[in-house]
């Protein structure tokens, strides 16, 4: 089963992502990680791709699809994918629903919800490490980043605040899920799991593994 992942920005997505993934060894589609990648890619599409970002254009809805068809192709069948951040808008969801009904792919929405407070709270109190860029909850103590380094060495980078994380940008974000991404959401309404994001993460997750443990394997 594939999972299209929703939340509102400080729901915890990316983080139950990674979470899912590793628990149940399936495969992130994140749209942004997917374009830095084949834009360093020797092939027609990663030129196409670097040819965009270099102009400073928008990557269309029509070349988003690009990427996941070609994401789908080099997948094997039997692998469970997560959808992160995608689809953004009701036009992006109809392709991605026809391009998955096309690979003979089956799906479930899921959303995490938390209020608007929750999300705005959240999101001007976390802290970036300046040096791996992992973004830190509130509610972590330390006073430097405890993330192991790929070459597992700790990372110990100094904690900053993210510029674009000032309360007028982030309503503004905020905005743009409601005005575009609830549209898209209401789409899957009649595949769509809920999920509580109000919890600690690690609560979410274990509400998360139990809702969806008999769907995936
Ligand atoms: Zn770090």
């Amino acid at each position: 089963m594939d999972l299209i992942l929703f939340g509102m920005q400080g729901a915890g997505k990316g983080t139950l992502s990674k979470q899912l993934a590793e628990r149940y060894n399936m495969k992130i589609f994140e749209t942004g990680g997917e374009l830095r990648r084949l834009a360093q890619e020797d092939s027609e599409l990663g030129k196409k791709i670097k040819s965009i970002i270099e102009a400073g254009h928008l990557v269309s809805n029509e070349v988003v699809m690009e990427i996941v068809e070609n994401f789908m192709k080099n997948l094997n069948e039997d692998t469970q994918v997560i959808f992160d951040g995608i689809p953004r808008s009701p036009e992006q969801a109809k392709s991605l629903n026809a391009l998955l009904d096309n690979h003979n792919r089956n799906y479930k929405a899921v959303l995490i919800e938390i209020k608007k407070e929750t999300a705005l709270s959240r999101l001007t109190t976390r802290r970036l490490c300046k040096k791996c860029k992992t973004v830190y909850p509130s509610t972590y103590n330390e006073e430097t980043c405890t993330s192991t380094l790929p070459d597992s060495s700790k990372c110990d980078g100094e904690l900053i605040t993210r510029k674009d994380d000032t309360p007028d940008a982030i309503k503004t974000r905020l905005q743009a899920f409601e005005d575009s991404t609830v549209p898209a959401i209401e789409i899957y309404s009649d595949k769509l799991i809920k999920i509580n994001g109000e919890p600690t993460i690690d609560e979410v997750a274990k509400t998360a593994f139990s809702t969806l443990n008999s769907l995936l394997n």
